[in-house]
């Protein structure tokens, strides 16, 4: 490609090509640290509205509550989970497990059409470093040269004094994220009961906010970029999942190339430059340190910063904007711009198709969940002189919030149900265990092994049926033989 070839040529110094090193490791095989520039412009404004309201939505979400319950709810310790004020249970593995390959998928057909878009505007790491802790950087060390200056100069009272007053703002910032964690975990209800109590009777889970705590600290005041480079899975999946039909953060080397600086009054289509007056501001605002003229590059997050920035230059020099913009390698190479495409339009309907799916099964799932297993250990047993009983044992899951009261009946055969113990009242939320007898007449029985169905009523409303055995004595195959 011509424009590869053009930058590896500009690129070559003594670190050689973009392809042999890093942005973030020197010369010396240290971390390089970004200071990118603070970006100014459109999408950067749209960036922003996008993450403050990810942000509210994130912080605010935990304190929801409907009927009583949390709005959402990721509770792995006792394994009960509320998804926007539905209950569900280990019972509803399947639905969520096909949830996750519709996400999965979602996520693989997204990408495929789109890039990473969802790097750039939804991502919590790119969400949390360039809106909150980036932003809290600039406002105590200042621009980005101002922040390059303090980090080189000796220490003094002044860099100790900005150093640790960002430094205790990220951890303040930690703690209170890897507090709103442990509300989407135990709710906030027992958040509040753990504050409360203090940290010294709660010894354990102080220590697991703490750990968080210095997780995230750790990644947002030193990882940073390098969460993206070399830890995101999604972000290595980049390379086999783009084609040249994506949409992607490209820069248009067809309309840009031969770069060259401008100089002044002079006519760039006349002296056979291309747009890109080589001013390396996309440069400078890149969070990862990359150059966008070199190509699509795994560093790249999408995260449009670059676009902001050659846009106010090409305003600047009354040039047409867009020479860096969305696009794919196909449109810029054929010079048409092609956002919305007929593959575009067939993935976006799979995907819709699929959400609808999972939606439609998360609406119509069972409101109470049944197993029945014969006692283990258990054969029949005689129940008079006319009799069979066999033992069950129910469980009930109630995904309700209301109580249910449930009642049994066998529907396959004549023959009765007794439950053992107490009416059987499943509470809202809550999961009931009993046993139960099946009893039926010896006429009924045709062989040793029978297949039954037990139909589970809530009042007139059935809830489910469910299908099992009633063991009867040997003899009775022999007789059928
Ligand atoms: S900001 Fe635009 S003009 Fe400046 S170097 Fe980057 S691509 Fe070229
Ligand atoms: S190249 Fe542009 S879009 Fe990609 S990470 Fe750098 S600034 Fe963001």
């Amino acid at each position: 490609m011509s424009q590869t070839k053009t930058n590896q040529q500009a690129d070559k110094g003594k670190r050689g090509s973009f392809r042999d090193h890093i942005s973030t490791i020197g010369d010396d095989g240290k971390r390089a640290w970004i200071y990118p520039k603070k970006p100014k412009g459109k999408l950067y404004n749209r960036r922003r509205i996008v993450a403050s309201i990810l942000l509210a939505v994130f912080f605010i979400t935990p304190f929801i509550k409907y009927k009583g319950e949390p709005f959402m709810l990721f509770n792995i310790f006792e394994r009960k989970f509320i998804i926007f004020g539905q209950l569900f249970w280990p019972q509803d593995f399947h639905i969520i497990v096909l949830a996750v390959i519709t996400f999965i998928i979602f996520i693989i057909l997204f990408t495929v059409s789109f890039g990473r878009l969802w790097c750039g505007w939804a991502c919590p790491q790119t969400i949390f470093m360039e809106f909150v802790f980036r932003q809290i950087e600039y406002l105590i060390e200042g621009t980005a040269s101002q922040q390059r200056k303090l980090a080189a100069q000796p220490w003094n009272f002044e860099k100790v004094r900005k150093k640790s007053l960002k430094h205790f703002v990220f951890f303040s910032i930690a703690f209170i994220v890897a507090n709103t964690f442990l509300a989407y975990l135990i709710g906030v209800d027992e958040l509040k009961a753990l504050v409360l109590l203090g940290p010294l009777e709660n010894i354990k889970s102080f220590i697991a906010i703490l750990l968080f705590t210095g997780v995230f600290y750790f990644i947002f005041a030193f990882f940073r970029e390098q969460v993206c480079l070399i830890v995101c899975p999604y972000g290595r999946l980049q390379s086999v999942l783009l084609d040249s039909k994506s949409i992607i953060v490209a820069y248009d080397y067809k309309r840009g190339e031969p770069k060259g600086r401008q100089v002044a009054k002079e006519d760039r289509a006349n002296s056979g430059k291309g747009d890109c007056i080589d001013c390396k501001s996309c440069v400078t605002v890149c969070p990862t340190g990359i150059d966008i003229r070199n190509g699509t590059q795994l560093e790249c997050i999408n995260c449009t910063a670059c676009i902001d920035a050659c846009d106010s230059v090409m305003e600047r020099i009354g040039l047409p904007k867009g020479l860096i913009r969305y696009d794919s390698e196909k449109g810029i190479s054929e010079g048409k711009r092609s956002i919305f495409n007929a593959r575009t339009i067939a993935y976006s309907s799979v995907l819709t198709i699929l959400l609808f799916v999972v939606a439609t099964l998360f609406t119509f799932r069972s409101d109470v969940e049944a197993t029945i297993l014969r006692v283990p250990a258990t054969l029949f047993q005689e129940y008079g002189p006319t009799h069979y009983s066999n033992v069950y044992k129910i469980q009930l899951v109630n995904k309700t919030r209301t109580d249910v009261p449930v009642r049994l009946e066998l529907k396959s055969h004549n023959g009765n149900i007794q439950v053992m113990g107490d009416q059987l009242v499943v509470k809202g939320g809550d999961i009931r265990e009993a046993n139960f007898l099946v009893i039926m007449n010896k006429s009924e029985l045709k062989t040793s092994n029978n297949r039954i169905v037990i139909d589970i009523f809530n009042g007139e409303k059935l809830l489910s049926s469910y299908k099992t055995t009633f063991i009867g004595p040997n003899s009775l195959d022999k007789e059928q033989n």
